[in-house]
């Protein structure tokens, strides 16, 4: 089997069938000796189980008898759907700088709406950044700034607008913010300011103190300012941008200014609920922009242990 492509095109050559795309998630997964997931045994004589009179992946332990696939514990997992549609999905989804709308991933793929949008969901799961770890540290420069997201209410669906209908203030509730953090030449990182949580607090829990801080003037920074090792402040409403070179916060405006056109340019309206793994694709994105689309594709492979979101919980309220 040729597994060398580095493009949409060559994996479709390369990979043309459900069972090349399995033979390829096996040798990405297990490096070539299959792996129990019940009991762990690593070994590469495991009992091959044909089924309708051959073999289609599935695998018997030789230590615990139980039976495996390379799917299990994947996003593909239980899926309907084809290995290899999936893995179309993936690299679509792994090389499309602004992401894919489930629409056209629908029409993509000859597959419905809802089963396109169920497949992104999975696909995000797969593709997020770990949030692991603080950025910065060292005394590296950190930019921290908040942003506004939110879809337009005329793009939403029925069944969406009533779901952030707020009774209370009578209006939709579409707007979420987003704090983002960004060590300059190094990663991005975005997290969604719930109501019990304030700017300061998420910047103090993502950026290490050792780090060289640039934000604007807002109140709950002023206070964590002060715990790291230097805090530069611009205060735009006095039309300070950038201030001895480096006090400015113009990268991760850059990177807010991405996200916009994500959401707008593709996927139109985002609830709420959802935003913190839009967010997630977003910073695994930027933090992989230096590697392939290929690299990528692999990296999201492999990342799918235990992505098992099921329909009805991402349905739910
Ligand atoms: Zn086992």
């Amino acid at each position: 089997m040729t597994t060398q492509f580095n493009s949409f095109a060559s994996m479709l050559t390369a990979l043309p069938t459900d069972s090349a795309c399995r033979e390829y998630l096996e040798m990405k997964r297990w490096n070539g000796t299959s792996v129990c997931p019940h009991c762990g045994l690593v070994d590469a004589n495991h009992y091959k189980l044909n089924v309708k009179g051959e073999f289609r992946g599935m695998y018997k332990c030789k230590s615990c008898k139980q039976r495996f696939t390379v799917t299990l514990g994947t996003m593909f997992e239980g899926s309907p759907i084809s290995l290899r549609k999936w893995f179309i999905a993936t690299y679509i989804f792994a090389s499309h700088k602004k992401g894919i709308s489930s629409h056209q991933l629908a029409r993509d793929l000859g597959v419905t709406q809802k089963t396109a949008w169920f497949m992104l969901h999975r696909l995000r799961s797969a593709f997020t950044d770990n949030n692991e770890g603080q950025l910065g540290g060292g005394g590296n420069i950190v930019e921290a700034d908040t942003t506004i997201v939110g879809g337009k209410v005329k793009n939403m669906s029925n069944k969406k607008r009533k779901e952030i209908f707020d009774r209370k203030r009578g209006s939709w509730d579409n707007k979420t913010h987003v704090a983002g953090m960004i060590e300059r030449n190094g990663n991005i990182r975005f997290d969604v300011i719930d109501a019990n949580e304030t700017e300061g607090a998420i910047v103090k829990k993502h950026v290490d103190t050792n780090s060289l801080l640039m934000t604007d003037t807002a109140g709950t920074l002023r206070v964590i300012g002060k715990e790291f090792l230097y805090h530069g402040t611009v205060d735009h409403s006095k039309n300070e941008y950038v201030k001895e070179a480096i006090i400015h916060t113009n990268t991760i405006e850059g990177a807010f200014s991405m996200f916009d056109r994500m959401v707008v340019g593709t996927y139109h309206s985002i609830t709420p609920k959802h935003m913190q793994a839009y967010c997630n694709e977003l910073g695994f994105r930027y933090n992989s922009r230096k590697i392939t689309d290929k690299v990528r594709f692999d990296m999201a492979l492999v990342q799918t242990e235990g992505v098992k979101l099921n329909y009805n919980t991402l349905i739910a309220k």
